[in-house]
């Protein structure tokens, strides 16, 4: 590229987010050893970041991964070969949980929720009782690829009714920007790029007393993704391998942030970008994908008016206005515009991307 560089295009895409002009200064510290003093404060520091904003007593297992790496640690630690396990589907992100499963030879079984809607606690309660007993329930809290918000305290409340098994959590796409009773599941996992406004490159897993149980017993292979190595290194305020340290550092600055604005503040700025979201893509005549009950708070589907093709919408979108917005994934490729409000949007960012796809939508 000769002359200046591009200007950043505005990115509305459910993760990665813009970054807050504190979260990209802190990447460009000076960069530590990941096994000296520095590292260690600066592990206590984010350790407690996590406890204070969350609730929580113990710290994440700090993953270098996206949040696929959290999803695949997540079964290869607290499950065995040939386990069943038993899934919600009605997306993208919850059939990759189930694809990850099948690929290491897990049993697996499906709800066969329809995509774009909420899945059903009585028919997961139906699921439950028919045999094989499920060892683990997959459940993706915020479907990212349709906007759904499944209702994760209904199912929970089933599972433990109805069965022992593990109750493992993607909560990728809303843990931080929402309420997620993490101490009410056995394995709960997020990724920085998501809700917590962070460059992509860690994932953070949560897991219960008797996931901790479960991990002992447990006889999938892990190395690099195994907890108990993050575990042990933490308590000697180190990792196991080398973090992505710049990352690390932004989520320190990130936390501070959070913290200082508040829980329940952040978990209202989401609501209102959502709510945001929702009025204007209906205000253009536009049908949403999710039922506004089971909407997420940190991204808005809406079907495409049949005349409008995507890649052409997308290209004047990004050319004309310098706006991105996510397209849909898997089943719903080219049929969907989806619009990320999450990390550290606010509804006035919701507006000048809506602007834009109001101008577009007009000229089409
Ligand atoms: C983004 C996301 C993931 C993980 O995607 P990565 O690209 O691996 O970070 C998993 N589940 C949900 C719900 C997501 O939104």
């Amino acid at each position: 590229m000769t002359g200046g560089a591009p200007i950043p295009p505005g990115l509305h895409v459910p993760g990665p987010t813009p970054l807050h002009p504190e979260v990209a200064a802190a990447m460009a510290q000076p960069l530590i050893s990941y096994r000296g003093p520095e590292a260690r404060a600066l592990l206590g520091r984010i350790g407690e970041g996590f406890c204070d904003y969350l609730g929580t007593e113990r710290p994440p297992v700090l993953l270098t991964a996206s949040g696929t790496g959290a999803m695949e640690a997540t079964l290869a630690n607290l499950l065995s070969p040939g386990d069943p396990v038993l899934g919600i589907g009605g997306g993208q992100f919850a059939e990759r949980f189930l694809g990850l499963a099948e690929a290491f030879g897990l049993e697996t079984r499906s709800l066969g929720t329809p995509w774009g809607s909420a899945a059903d606690p009585e028919r997961l309660r139906a699921a439950l009782r028919t045999r094989p007993e499920p060892r683990a329930v997959l459940l993706t809290h915020s479907e990212t690829s349709t906007g759904v918000l499944h209702p994760l305290p209904d199912l929970i409340r089933v599972v433990r009714e109805e069965s022992d098994a593990l109750v493992l959590v993607d909560a990728v796409s809303s843990l931080g920007a929402m309420p997620v009773a993490v101490g009410s599941c056995d394995a709960v996992f997020t990724a920085s790029q998501k809700a917590w406004g962070l460059p992509p490159g860690m994932a953070m897993a949560w897991t219960s007393e008797r996931a901790a149980a479960a991990e002992r017993s447990a006889r999938l292979p892990r190395f690099y993704w195994s907890f108990s190595r993050y575990r042990d290194a933490l308590a000697r305020g180190s990792m196991p391998f080398t973090p992505a340290v710049p990352v690390l550092f932004a989520m320190e600055a990130g936390l501070r942030l959070m913290l200082r604005e508040g829980r329940d503040a952040v978990f209202r700025r989401h609501a209102e970008a959502a709510a945001a979201a929702r009025g204007r893509l209906q205000a253009m005549g536009l049908r949403l994908v999710a039922d506004e009950e089971n909407a997420t708070s940190t991204v808005t589907a809406a079907w495409l008016p049949r005349e409008v093709a995507w890649p052409e919408l997308a290209r004047t979108l990004r050319e004309r206005h310098g706006v991105v917005l996510a397209g849909g994934l898997g089943q719903l490729q080219g049929k969907i515009l989806r619009l990320g409000h999450l990390g550290w949007t606010t509804p006035g960012d919701v507006h000048r991307a809506a602007d834009a796809l109001e101008t577009c939508l007009r000229g089409a």
